[in-house]
């Protein structure tokens, strides 16, 4: 069966019909290493018929500091972005949990790629479905991965470029091969970073503890409004500091966090049971205000959420 895909992609500044958003075979080698990206999602409420994008301008303000970082130029501002995704999801019929995936690559990179001025840029925006795990009982076990972590003088890790991946690609094929779920990282100073595509956090002696920006993070959006819902919601005292693999042996709860990952509860890390070994009260209690939120029901964080009607549209 051939796979299912949106009327439209985003490309060459219009919405183009799927079908003709192709490029020459030839572009593939180069083109995908300074490009950057963004993964934003938007969810469903069926109730309401609006679909809810979880803090668009956070994801394209990134978007912005991952091209200049990168030194692509980017033809558009935040706000004209945001119109185009809200265009986009409405003409795709989004009426289900969806991701959007904006992606800024170097024009000509064959010819280009070390060249710091003549690169032009390309965007395309896609969307897919993509269901919500929140409210599931899904869980990981997760390993401390033999690769180290990528720091800002090799690359960066605070921006979303594409070439950043083949690092956790590498350590996620590791732990996986010895049957774990998820790979943890250290940065090169022992302490530990991140997962391939998710922040850490855990909690011990009643505190949230999470490696500070410069423990060689992508700084994510969702491990921000984490902190903000623990101090403000859940009234936890949060700590952003280095932290060692030993203390996650001994936490009583572990989770990831991210736009695809959510909150995903870790239940056991390097084979130590993550306190009881199950998904424990604080985690769950921070995935049921997060998805409130993300599904329009908290309107104390509406600041976050950029609300899409769609009961005018049909499939
Ligand atoms: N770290 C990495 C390497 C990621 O790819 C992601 C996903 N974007 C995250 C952390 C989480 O970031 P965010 O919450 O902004 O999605």
């Amino acid at each position: 069966m051939a796979e299912q895909h949106p009327t439209y992609i985003f490309w060459n500044n219009e919405l183009t019909p799927w079908e003709d958003a192709t490029v020459h075979v030839t572009s593939i080698a180069w083109s995908a290493l300074g490009a950057v990206f963004e993964g934003i999602r938007g969810y469903w409420n069926a109730e309401q018929e609006q679909l809810h994008v979880f803090r668009i301008t956070e994801h394209l303000d990134r978007l912005q500091s991952s091209t200049k970082l990168v030194r692509l130029p980017l033809a558009y501002t935040t706000a004209e972005l945001t119109d185009v995704i809200v265009r986009l999801l409405r003409e795709n019929v989004c009426r289900e949990d969806t991701y959007v995936f904006p992606l800024v690559y170097g024009a000509d990179a064959e010819v280009n790629r070390f060249d710091p001025n003549a690169l032009a840029s390309e965007l395309t925006i896609r969307t897919k479905p993509m269901p919500s795990r929140l409210g599931s009982d899904f869980q990981q076990h997760a390993r401390v991965s033999t690769w180290t972590r990528i720091s800002d003088n090799v690359m960066p890790p605070r921006i979303k470029n594409i070439s950043n991946y083949r690092n956790g690609q590498l350590a996620t094929h590791e732990v996986r091969n010895d049957g774990y779920d998820v790979a943890f990282m250290l940065n090169p100073y022992g302490k530990i970073s991140e997962a391939p595509g998710a922040c850490i956090a855990h909690l011990a002696k009643g505190k949230l503890i999470t490696p500070d920006v410069t423990s060689g993070i992508l700084e994510s959006i969702t491990r921000e409004a984490v902190i903000t819902l623990a101090r403000e919601e859940l009234g936890l005292e949060v700590v952003e500091r280095a932290v060692d693999r030993t203390e996650l042996y001994l936490a009583d709860e572990v989770f990831t966090c991210g736009t695809a990952a959510e909150i995903t509860p870790i239940v056991s890390v390097d084979k130590y049971p993550v306190g009881a070994g199950r998904i424990g009260p604080v985690t769950r209690q921070i995935q049921q205000s997060l998805e409130d939120i993300m599904r329009g029901r908290n309107s104390q964080y509406a600041r976050w959420v950029t609300t899409i009607d769609m009961a005018l549209t049909t499939a």
